[in-house]
């Protein structure tokens, strides 16, 4: 064991501080990770503030990491010292389920262990994220990056990345098809960015009338400001595809009702409490209500790969971590351009 810092929430309604505790040394198949960089996704803060059931304090949130890995352990063949190396929402899984076996870890059937907030199998305690100085992975959970894009912008992809890749990769988005991404944060961004690199003409819909021009030029073709009913109808029945980011409440209605026959809409935002559908906008058309849950290994790697070569990273606004609270209640106003990423550099070591 070795101890490690990090910045934790000791209870839903403290904000996040310095805290001490211990990882474990690598073991044979493990990869200890310095972290360089970790985004702040808005899972984090609905982790952190207890507004999803199950937090377990302290709760050290992160999982969209990048660093470089400082030990292996000897039976590793993946990495060695000093290579990059990513860590996403997952750090381990069963391995055996039939999710597992067809590399849909995320869907682990005895539940895949989350990077953080989770049972962790070799402390017995919980898992603790990325919001330190390091991480001990084993190595089938680690990620290799692409070495020419900004490591910074790449933490993103990690989670925002991969939960609006897979999906679009599910459903086989592509040339031809019209998609609407709802919501333009973190995921949304990703998701525009990743649509329209997959060939799709991309409809962004935001509440936000100043994110208009920045949606333009991240990807997309149209952009509709959702204030009021009038400005969805002219997509009335015109969508393949939606994918709603969202992360509060919201009407799913008025996007199920721009579905066009046989159309899905993918949650992947996770508001704490339950939309409510009006299937009739659902039996019309034959309309499809789905969700996603991030990536498997596999997938996450594939869209690394499809990133580095598209030149596609997340816009980033970078923060020391001291600034972390101030990001949470600047995310829950929509103030994200587009992804808050921490400088672990200003993170004092234990
Ligand atoms: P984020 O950066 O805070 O973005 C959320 C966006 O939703 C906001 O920027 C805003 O976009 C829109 N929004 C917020 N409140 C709204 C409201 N009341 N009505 C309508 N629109 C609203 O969050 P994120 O990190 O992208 O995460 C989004 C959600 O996905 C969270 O619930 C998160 O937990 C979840 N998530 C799920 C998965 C998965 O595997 N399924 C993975 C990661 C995250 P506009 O300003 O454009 O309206
Ligand atoms: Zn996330
Ligand atoms: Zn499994």
């Amino acid at each position: 064991m070795f101890i490690c810092t990090g910045y934790a929430a000791q209870s839903s309604d403290a904000p996040l501080a310095p805290h001490s505790f211990q990882r474990r040394d690598p073991g044979p198949t493990d990869v200890e990770i310095e972290i360089l960089y970790c985004g702040v996704c808005h899972s984090d803060l609905h982790t952190a503030r207890g507004e999803w059931p199950g937090t377990v304090y302290p709760n050290i949130p992160g999982h969209e990491i990048v660093g470089r890995v400082r030990r292996v352990g000897a039976e590793v063949k993946a990495f060695k010292v000093g290579d990059l190396a990513g860590v996403g929402c997952m750090v381990d899984s069963c391995r055996t389920c039939s999710s597992c076996v067809e590399g849909l870890e995320q869907y682990c059937l005895v539940g895949n262990t989350g990077t953080y907030n989770a049972p962790d199998k070799h402390t017995g305690g919980v898992t603790y994220g990325g919001y330190s100085k390091a991480i001990v992975v084993d190595e089938a959970f680690v990620l290799r990056l692409p070495e020419n894009l900004d490591l910074a912008a790449v933490a993103p992809l990690l989670c925002a990345g991969i939960t609006t890749y897979s999906p679009m990769r599910h459903w086989k988005v592509g040339p031809g098809q019209t998609v609407g991404i709802v919501g333009l944060g973190g995921l949304g961004h990703m998701g525009v960015k990743i649509a329209h690199a997959l060939g799709a003409k991309v409809v962004m819909f935001t509440t936000s009338e100043s994110k208009r021009g920045d949606a333009m030029r991240l990807g997309a073709d149209e952009v509709v400001v959702t204030r009021g009913p009038e400005a969805m109808k002219p997509w009335a029945g015109k969508l393949d595809f939606i994918l709603d980011a969202v992360s509060a409440d919201h009407d799913i209605n008025a996007y199920l009702a721009l579905l066009k026959r046989d159309g899905t809409l993918v949650q992947v935002g996770a508001p704490p409490s339950p939309l409510s559908v009006q299937v009739s906008n659902l039996i019309m058309g034959r309309r499809r209500f789905a969700g996603s849950l991030i990536g498997g290994i596999a997938e996450t790697q594939e869209m690394l790969d499809f990133c580095g070569k598209h030149g596609i990273t997340a816009d980033i606004e970078m923060i020391p971590i001291d600034k972390v609270n101030e990001a949470y209640d600047r995310m829950l106003k929509s103030d994200v351009k587009y992804r808050f990423v921490i400088d672990m550099a200003t993170l004092a070591a234990a």
